[in-house]
């Protein structure tokens, strides 16, 4: 797409490559507990390092976590700098290549047909009130039954049985299907991709219309066609480099408990009666990797938040040409909070901007719009623009009783209030009184040239400097 592209990343192994080659995995003591002690060492690491888990439990499976710990390692993966990330992302969902199927593929070198989950993975546990083991990084892989086009989501799935599973299924494209074959009385069938590449499980949480195939959007991130491979046990279509697919059927008519589990609010998502898979094979590579992400972490939250992003930007920018870019920030869990970059020519400006942000997904909560000199990738420089631009009386949207995220417990069971800040200086103002204070070459010091290596402690010489 631009000059400066590398190749982008397209297995898994290639990307713990990438990341062991810059000291950004972290290769932990073999053996440790698949309950709790693999999240609670992940988590650690959250933000800096990947973790790698060798025989967890004993297993001999490893364990991969915190795959993308920062925005600027998804820039790498895609070959772009980082404030490319969402011009290629969305370049990617308007433009997917469509995938290429191949007849062997290295995540079916080994065929399980009797199946039993615990003893042939390793599945962890993570949070104290988890309701047990779960596959928590699995790209769920569906299919239209009228139009055979494949959708892909990532689910939570409990470990329900030996080949059983619960799943959390949202009302979306796979929840769609499932409805269309319960319906006809029929089960949907299901493929449960584990360890794939970064980029698929980016592509994965696309915000694109119905069958749109979000495999061929993971093949345009890739920048050639996604090989694929046949099902062993049925007409699904899955990623042939990925390390472990669990195969099954979505059942018809049947709900059975599921949850509680952490979700990314950093909150527990509630038990309930939920959807059940019949897992009919599990397939892998002969020295396979599992992944598993953790609820909350940045992995976690970056994987929602750049595709959300790149959908969020879009949709402003059709109506207002001066928004430059919007971010969904880390402590609104980089789902409820965004921050948009305006170059405001219109009065009143902002505040459209606030009402096309706040419909724009309804997972949105609060918008805060500043001008073009703050950075709203830093957080205390937004935050400099609310204390300095903003009169509460003046500035403020609230939109009470609006469709919000159930999963934010402070709603009224998914019913809450928006709320728009407007940080802009107002058009008009005395721009003397909005120019930000600069030292005349601040930004050129260099420490390490201006320290004095020959100075005595702190005291200056007596009678001023030799001449
Ligand atoms: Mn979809």
């Amino acid at each position: 797409m631009t000059a400066t592209m590398q190749a982008a990343i397209t297995t898994l192994r290639d990307w713990l490559d990438h990341l062991a080659a810059r000291d950004r995995l972290a290769v932990i003591r073999p053996g440790v507990a698949l309950r709790h002690e693999l999240a609670a060492i992940s988590k650690r690491f959250d933000g800096t390092k990947a973790t790698l888990f060798p025989q967890p439990d004993g297993h001999a499976i490893p364990v991969v976590s915190g795959l993308l710990a920062d925005r600027s390692w998804i820039a790498e993966a895609m070959g772009v700098s980082g404030a490319e990330v969402l011009g290629r992302f969305r370049h990617a969902s308007t433009n997917p290549i469509p995938w290429r199927e191949v007849a062997q593929a290295p995540a079916q070198e080994v065929v399980h047909r009797e199946v039993d989950l615990a003893r042939l993975l390793p599945l962890p546990t993570h949070n104290a009130l988890d309701s047990g083991p779960y596959i928590t990084a699995g790209l769920v892989i569906t299919r239209n039954p009228r139009t055979g086009v494949q959708n892909v989501s990532i689910n939570r799935c409990q470990l329900s049985g030996p080949d059983r599973l619960g799943i959390l299924i949202l009302p979306r494209h796979t929840h769609l299907f499932h409805q269309m074959a319960e319906e006809a009385g029929e089960p949907l069938e299901v493929a449960i991709v584990i360890g794939a590449d970064p980029l698929s499980l980016l592509a994965s949480q696309a915000i694109v219309p119905v069958d749109h195939d979000e495999l061929e959007i993971a093949g345009a991130l890739h920048g050639r066609p996604l090989d694929v491979v046949k099902c062993v046990t049925n007409a699904l279509r899955v990623p042939a480099n990925a390390e472990i697919v669990v195969e099954g059927r979505i059942l018809p008519a049947v709900r059975e408990p599921e949850g509680p589990f952490g979700e990314f609010p950093q909150y527990y998502g509630e038990r309930a009666d939920r959807h059940v898979i019949q897992v009919d094979a599990v397939t892998h590579r002969r020295d396979a990797i599992f992944h598993t992400i953790v609820g909350g972490t940045m992995e976690h939250l970056l994987l929602g938040g750049i595709p959300r992003e790149a959908t969020l930007l879009d949709h402003l920018q059709r109506s207002f040409p001066g928004v430059r870019d919007v971010h969904l920030a880390r402590g609104g869990v980089c789902r409820y909070h965004l921050y948009v970059t305006l170059n405001q020519r219109h009065a009143g400006e902002a505040r459209n901007v606030i009402l096309g942000a706040l419909a724009g997904h309804y997972d949105v909560k609060h918008v805060i719009v500043v001008d073009e000199d703050v950075d709203i990738h830093d957080p205390n420089d937004v935050e400099w623009a609310v204390a300095t631009r903003c009169q509460a009386d003046r500035d403020i949207v609230v939109i009470p009783r609006t469709q919000a995220s159930k999963l934010d417990p402070s709603t009224d069971k998914g019913v809450g209030a928006k709320m728009g800040i407007d940080a802009t200086i107002p058009l008009g103002s005395d721009p003397f009184t909005f120019t930000r204070i600069r030292v005349p070459g601040e930004e050129d010091v260099d420490p390490a040239r201006v320290v004095d290596p020959g100075a005595n402690g702190w005291r200056p010489v007596v009678g001023g400097p030799s001449r």
